[in-house]
């Protein structure tokens, strides 16, 4: 099987024999020499090989590790690609045209032969150590966080100095003499997954968005084309950061810099597995080359800058943002669903000369994230990404909506094999699936229920875990991770494994992710179908719902794990509230019903006001006869703590004298002063139409009209009523014939028993945001920021949401990173760096919930930006 791969001499030899058949499109050259004295080949492509350094280039790199196969395979498949279609490839011809790709095809060459020849899961260099051991961690020995490592036995042997291999030290030469390098990427195996580079410190730098939409439009044309899903997580702490790697040292010189980790395993066992890997990352590969041009270190297209949102409504969002370039350029706005998406064709919502952009239709209790560049024409260039603005769309007119969190005792693993599986809660990550050492492993997360009041309706519901690591999902296309209900009066103990092993389970929710979609870095979101939501709402009156993770059950056989780790928000292993899981719910409440029956009534004739009677038609003279009904509204519920779910008027016909000739409609007007006369009524002031009209016809055969408020209508009726006592409506004919005479209908009996009534379903729900915090401040305690507020003396306040930003003041609770979410009046930055410049935003919240304006400071506004 292995001769199925490539040697290094058979690579070195395509790669010659390709710039003699291509002299003026590829160059291969050696960078340097090995221990073992082979040369280290870089391989130069573009049109015009003379002119590569005059243009940005992307910066290839492979099998640094020597059993990550797949780097040296790789640049081989993109090479031969680029042979073929070079002669009638118009993309790939302007791509080449415009720019340089660089490819040290295999970083390692004698380990890389050492694995092929000897030992498959070599991994380092093959430096004698002059202790009886062998080898350097090559990419732990360059220079940007170099941590000196004494056990020169380990993987991940760092080397006795940063650059002390020929293989980093050749590398480091090639790229600080090559400054046109925009992009690098770093092919290794295993995980699918791209790593982006950091800079060792727990706020995101200016080109963090530019990094992560790099990975996420690499990974979307992966999963174009083999539907796999890629991952983006960037290494950040508290996660095991990794010291003197090459990524870092790229980014240091100026290059967007990611780890791609390709596939499931180090060595593909079967050929097809790698080639499949292969043909996905081709596109991916040609999509980086076409960035290249857009991140010149010098005369790059400024970035759009005070990227917000202006205004948020349930189906609405108002973007706004500035342009510091004077060049003439236009703006595409990109709108993702998850906060690291993809900006391309398919998700791009507008283009546009101008600084705003609405964006409409969007779905109500949504989080949305917005990516925006600028593009000159012009010059064929577009302009890095502005910093990425999240937001969450309000819920709809009666909906309220609820993300709860599990408490730290409700959330963890059982495994099988594992003996302390209480202490795995609030404690570790969550393994789900299977291991030869844990055994099978579910994950457990248990959710309060007592914050939703017991007469809410959900109406949608998801829940959403953070995949965290796939490393030890080790065999491709193998099992399936799924969500259920479990029935918690089925168990004794949550950490009990046979406990849960046993539950019952009442509902899966959505469908199960294959491996192929468990992506890391990117939330998983599960959305409740209709009876899974029932099955939901059934467990309010419990007040909990427990929920198991589950994955495969079974082994193949010789392979020793398929275990997925997701975050659970707790513990040292955790990346904190961020990455907790979540079960987010909308919900409405029981209605009440309030049926007013009109006060006063009167026919408005021309000689006359006749109380008491509600005639509506034409009088002998062809004059309109007019019903005018008021209705008392001192029972009315109080506006700004109600809201209207649907409203209508009823009126009963009594007597028809007319022919099928009338119509008639009801409006609603502006109460007007004084006495009433008849003059006074033909010029009222309409507010509104209400419903359809309806014809003596639709009388005859119902005599009973409802005439249903309109949304427009209903807000029309809150705001003109609100400081009124009363609420007028007339009753008015028309007709398409010129003239009408002597037709009327009568819409009362004169005991006035049949009255109209006014009816409104309304709930109890909160309009305005609850005051805001007050005093925020912030001390260092123990060298973490410590920030504090008061609490506003305001019965709807519920609670706030504290968000960090390090570029603008967050313009909503979903703009940035979100530290905390409650009741209390402090919060702690745990991994926060006091140093860095940024901004801190406390929104108040009710139970809608409402947010209030952010309350914001700005720390360190001295440093250097
Ligand atoms: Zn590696």
């Amino acid at each position: 099987m292995r001769q199925q791969y490539s040697s290094y001499d058979e690579c070195v030899d395509f790669f010659k024999s390709a710039q003699i058949s291509n002299p003026n499109l590829f160059k291969v050259e050696s960078i340097g020499k090995t221990w073992e004295n082979r040369d280290i080949i870089a391989v130069s492509i573009t049109k015009n090989i003379d002119t590569h350094l005059d243009k940005p280039a992307l910066f290839f790199t492979g099998t640094i590790h020597a059993r990550e196969w797949i780097g040296i395979e790789l640049s081989l498949s993109f090479a031969k690609y680029i042979l073929e279609h070079i002669d009638y490839d118009p993309q790939l011809n302007d791509i080449l045209d415009r720019s340089t790709l660089y490819m040290v095809p295999c970083a390692n060459p004698d380990g890389f032969e050492y694995s092929r020849n000897h030992f498959s899961f070599w991994r380092k260099n093959r430096r004698n150590n002059a202790d009886g051991s062998f080898g350097v961690d090559l990419n732990r020995n360059f220079s940007v966080g170099f941590t000196p490592n004494k056990d020169t036995t380990s993987n991940v042997y760092s080397g006795p100095s940063a650059f002390s291999e020929p293989e980093t030290a050749a590398l480091r030469d090639f790229v600080i003499s090559h400054e046109n390098i925009t992009i690098a990427l770093d092919y290794h195996s295993q995980g699918n997954v791209f790593f982006p580079a950091h800079n060792f410190i727990h706020e995101d730098a200016i080109d963090a968005v530019d990094l992560n939409l790099l990975a996420g439009n690499m990974a979307e044309e992966i999963k174009k084309e083999s539907g796999r899903e890629y991952g983006v997580h960037m290494g950040k702490p508290p996660v095991h950061l990794i010291s003197g790697s090459g990524r870092e040292f790229y980014y240091s010189r100026g290059a967007l810099s990611l780890v791609v980790e390709v596939g499931t395993r180090n060595i593909s066992d079967y050929k097809e597995h790698m080639s499949e890997n292969i043909d996905e990352n081709l596109p991916a590969l040609m999509f980086a080359l076409t960035e290249v041009n857009n991140y010149k270190k010098e005369n790059a297209l400024p970035r759009v800058d005070n990227f917000i949102a202006t205004d948020v409504k349930s189906k609405e969002v108002e973007l706004s943002w500035g342009y510091p370039g004077h060049e003439t350029v236009y703006f595409e706005i990109y709108r993702s669903s998850k906060k690291k998406g993809f900006a391309q064709t398919s998700n791009r919502i507008g283009m546009t000369k101008l600084n705003t952009y609405t964006d409409k239709n969007l779905k109500s209790s949504t989080n949305y994230y917005y990516y925006v560049r600028a593009v000159c024409k012009k010059r064929h260039i577009k302009s890095p990404y502005a910093q990425v603005l999240g937001v969450r769309t309000h819920p709809a007119e009666s909906m309220f909506s609820k993300i709860l969190y599990p408490l730290a005792d409700k959330i963890g693993y059982v495994g099988e094999k594992t003996k302390k599986n209480a202490e795995h809660f609030g404690n570790n990550s969550m393994f789900v699936g299977i291991s030869e050492s844990k055994g099978e492993c579910f994950g457990i997360c248990g959710f309060s229920l007592t914050t939703i009041p017991m007469n809410a309706i959900i109406t949608s519901a998801s829940i959403s875990f953070y995949p965290m690591n796939r490393v030890s999902v080790q065999v491709e296309s193998y099992g399936e991770w799924r969500v259920g209900q479990i029935d918690e009066r089925t168990i004794d103990s949550t950490s009990s494994f046979d406990d849960i092993k046993n539950a019952k389970t009442l509902s899966y929710i959505d469908r199960p992710t294959g491996s192929a979609q468990l992506a890391q870095g990117i939330w998983r979101t599960y959305t409740f179908a209709a009876q899974e939501i029932s099955v939901l709402q059934k467990s309010l009156a419990r007040s909990e719902a427990l929920f198991k993770f589950e994955g495969p059950s079974s082994l193949p056989l010789d392979r020793a794990s398929q275990l997925m780790q997701w975050d659970i928000g707790y513990g040292k292993f955790s990346g904190g509230l961020t990455y907790r899981p979540k079960l987010d719910i909308s919900y409405t409440v029981d209605e009440a019903k309030l049926e007013l029956q009109s006060s006063r009534e009167f026919t408005a004739l021309e000689n006359e006001i006749i109380d008491n009677k509600l005639l509506a038609g034409y009088d002998k003279n062809g004059n309109k006869k007019y019903s005018c009904i008021e209705f008392d509204l001192s029972q009315w519920p109080a506006m700004d703590n109600t809201v209207i779910s649907n409203a209508y008027i009823e009126l009963e016909a009594i007597d028809i004298n007319s022919t099928n000739k009338i119509r008639f409609h009801i409006e609603m007007i502006v109460p007007c002063d004084g006495e009433k006369t008849y003059e006074k009524i033909t010029t009222r002031d309409i507010i509104e139409r209400i419903g359809y009209d309806v014809s003596v016809a639709d009388i005859k055969s119902e005599p009973k009209q409802r005439f249903v408020f309109d949304t427009y209508a209903i807000n029309e009726m809150v705001e003109n009523i609100d400081n009124r006592s009363k609420a007028v409506f007339v009753i008015s004919a028309s007709s398409h014939k010129a003239i009408l005479k002597n037709q009327d209908v009568t819409f009362m009996d004169s005991k006035r028993v049949k009255r109209p009534s006014l009816i409104i379903n309304y709930i109890k729900k909160r309009r305005n945001a609850p005051d805001k915090v007050e005093n925020l401040r912030h001390i260092i305690e123990n060298n973490i920021i410590k920030l504090e507020w008061d609490i506003p003396n305001d019965d709807g306040y519920k609670g706030s949401i504290v968000v960090k930003n390090p570029f603008r003041v967050p313009c909503s609770p979903y703009d940035g990173q979100k530290l905390y979410g409650g009741i209390d009046n402090y919060t702690y930055d745990n991994f926060g760096d006091s140093t860095v410049h940024k901004y801190y935003a406390v929104f108040s919240y009710d139970d809608v919930p409402n947010f209030s304006e952010p309350v914001s400071i700005e720390l360190n506004s001295e440093v250097n930006r």
